[in-house]
């Protein structure tokens, strides 16, 4: 009888390892950045157009608010790419692939 319950113990724990393996926890850093539209995009300052404070400077508040503020370079946290190099990967992911012919 103990033996019989050992082999159970045994088994429920094989199948708790494999049921861990088929749902592998998501790497937090492949989360998908949907690309902008051209007429979301500011193509003056390469910056998407409701994060371009050099265009509207009401924007401040707000990323302020949000804590993505970087006050040091005066851009949106997640956006500059003097803090964090990293950022140039997210712009290039929001970036539109086609760019409107009269964008200045
Ligand atoms: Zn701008
Ligand atoms: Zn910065």
């Amino acid at each position: 009888m103990i033996r019989h319950l050992a082999l159970c113990a045994l088994l429920l724990t094989g199948i708790d390892a494999i049921a861990a393996e088929e749902n592998p926890a998501a790497p937090a850093d492949t989360a998908k950045v949907e690309r902008l539209k051209p007429e979301q995009w500011c193509w003056t300052h390469d910056l998407p157009k409701d994060r371009c404070t050099t265009c509207d400077r009401k924007l401040i508040p707000a990323l302020k608010k949000a804590n993505d503020w970087c006050a040091e370079h005066g851009i949106a946290e997640s956006l500059c790419q003097r803090c964090d190099p990293k950022a140039k990967t997210t712009l290039d992911a929001l970036r539109p692939t086609e760019r409107p012919k009269d964008a200045k």
